[in-house]
């Protein structure tokens, strides 16, 4: 499948672009905020390279496309139904980016086939009342409903390239047991999000072993996209962008086996190259919450590279703070019967929150630490690796005083707690009654949830602005022509609180489409 780029071309100009919405006047205009934007990123490498500089360009396409991911590949399979002449380059030598290391699940839902044959009612407005309620102040609404709109089709899409579902639902807690394909993957059952919008399973996934669905995915996809007709090249470094001289990104230049090459993209560009969480430089300057968490998770190619090229040439990036942040209290789903408290001896959360939720509150809201209060009804294995105990003790006082919380303060929340619980209540967050039990029996135990020691997997969710066709927004609003961005590279329908496992790949694989069909119906 490799694609050689040792053909030489004549350069062929790049005036007659067609530039979205936008005009090359009014863009030309806002040029000069780009280099700002570029040294805050205080990467050099990552400056445009002017059209005016290149005298042959070394290969062509009508898209080309950065980073082999679900977002990539996904861009690349929708482009190539136009007949454009989709490339898609990447900077490893493995396809498949950090979704095809990942679990596969696919957040869909409205009545996809799969949960309509496996007997549960959902429909686009139920699916849009949860996620709206569930993503907090930041929910971009317009963009969830045209997720939630599209969902069904997303399903037929993916069967269509070739992923396979199991007809079997899993009604476990954490993530689908091997051989179910439909789970519960979100917080749709915890309250408040139950009283929103009627629970509904939504979490997609092939049915694999060992959680490698994301393997079996990416495989599908990735051979659906060679059928197509698409060309991926791999070990290709695309370190900048090409921009002509009215701002539109007509191109790449990248490294390839030790040489700088020049890729002109007739019709655009589309960053997929994932997110930052393995910069820890990046981190440092937009998400110091994240930065102390005790596991950057994904491939060695999230190095925010793509969201660096974006904003070279003046692109708004947004909520480069926000994460996935995991904290994954469960399984065993027995250690729900805990309560998590902060450092005032206080409970902030429904313990049977989604574990992405808890992350959430803890890292945005608790200043990284919490700790996990059980008796001796339940507890994790004694080789479990998540989290290390920080006290234990014969009562909840002298509990309380080994952790150094304030004076009667633990007391108080497990006296308020246990007084409801032997009635299987929770007035404060109305934990399910199958996780309520009163913390009475001796030894009690502390676990130590803070996010630098506990097991704590991170994603950045943040990225470059961008419009429902994946277009680029630069920072004073307008479209940038020929630059499209999808998947942990934008800042899209994904964020903190994080809504469900699945949103990452699912929003990766729709953003993903929509940059390359709207990239493959640009007018050249
Ligand atoms: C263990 C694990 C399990 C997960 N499980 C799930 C799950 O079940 N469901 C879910 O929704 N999310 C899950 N996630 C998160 C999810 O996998 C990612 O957020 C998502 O796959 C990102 O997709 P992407 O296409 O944006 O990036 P990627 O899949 O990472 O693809 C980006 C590609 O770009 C390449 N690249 C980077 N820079 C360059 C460059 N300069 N030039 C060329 N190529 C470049 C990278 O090498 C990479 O191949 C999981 C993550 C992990 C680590």
């Amino acid at each position: 499948m490799r694609f050689t780029l040792s053909m030489r071309m004549e350069f062929d100009g790049g005036d007659d672009l067609i530039s979205g919405n936008a005009t090359r006047r009014d863009f030309l205009r806002k040029m000069s905020v780009a280099a700002s934007a570029a040294a805050i990123t205080g990467a050099a490498s990552s400056q445009p390279l002017r059209q005016r500089e290149i005298k042959n360009w070394d290969a062509s396409a009508d898209v080309v496309i950065v980073g082999a991911g679900a977002a990539g590949i996904a861009a690349a399979i929708e482009a190539r139904r136009y007949r454009v002449k989709a490339l898609v380059l990447e900077k490893f030598d493995v396809a498949g980016g950090t979704s095809s290391l990942s679990g596969g699940v696919c957040y869909m839902g409205g009545g996809t086939p799969l949960q309509q044959a496996l007997g549960f009612a959902d429909s686009t407005e139920n699916m849009y009342n949860y996620m709206v309620a569930a993503a907090g102040i930041h929910a971009p609404r317009d963009r969830i409903q045209a997720y939630c709109e599209g969902s069904q089709e997303q399903f037929d899409w993916l069967v269509a390239n070739g992923v396979r579902y199991a007809q079997k639902f899993s009604a476990e807690k954490e993530v689908s047991r091997a051989d179910a394909s439909l789970y519960y993957s979100g917080c749709e059952k915890v309250f408040p999000y139950r009283d929103n919008a009627r629970p509904a399973p939504r979490g997609h996934l092939p049915p694999t072993d060992d959680l490698t669905g994301g393997r079996s995915l990416m495989r599908a996809l990735l051979t659906s996209a060679a059928n197509l007709g698409v060309a991926l090249t791999t070990n290709v470094s695309v370190e900048r962008l090409v921009q002509a001289g009215d701002g539109a990104v007509i191109g790449v230049e990248v490294i390839d086996n030790g040489e700088r090459r020049r890729i002109r993209a007739r019709n655009g560009v589309v960053l997929a190259a994932g997110g930052f969480i393995h910069n820890p430089s990046m981190l440092q300057r937009y998400a110091p919450e994240l930065n102390r968490c005790s596991a950057p998770w994904g491939r060695a190619g999230d190095l925010g590279m793509g969201i660096r090229m974006g904003m070279s040439v003046g692109a708004n990036a947004l909520r480069m703070n926000q994460g996935f942040v995991i904290l994954p209290l469960y399984p065993p789903e027995d250690a729900l019967k805990g309560i998590v408290v902060n450092l005032n001896g206080q409970r902030f959360v429904p313990e049977d929150a989604y574990y992405g939720l808890m992350g959430y509150e803890i890292a945005y809201r608790q200043d990284g630490r919490a700790f996990l209060i059980i008796d001796a009804t339940t507890d994790y294995a004694p080789q479990d690796y998540r989290f290390k105990l920080a006290a234990h003790a014969d009562s909840i006082a002298a509990l309380e005083a080994a952790l150094k919380l304030p004076t009667e303060s633990l007391q108080r929340t497990v006296d308020y707690y246990n007084r409801f619980a032997q009635a299987g209540q929770d007035p404060l967050y109305q934990k399910s009654p199958h996780y309520i039990a009163p913390l009475i029996k001796p030894p009690f135990k502390a676990y130590d949830l803070d996010l630098t020691r506990a097991f704590c997997p991170v994603v950045t969710v943040g990225g470059l602005h961008t419009n429902l066709n994946s277009q680029v927004i630069h920072v004073e609003g307008d479209i940038i022509p020929g630059l499209y961005a999808a998947g942990r590279t934008a800042a899209s329908t994904v964020l903190a609180r994080y809504i469900g496992s699945g949103m990452s790949i699912g929003e990766a694989l729709f953003a993903g489409r929509r940059a390359g069909a709207h990239a493959a119906q640009i007018k050249r």
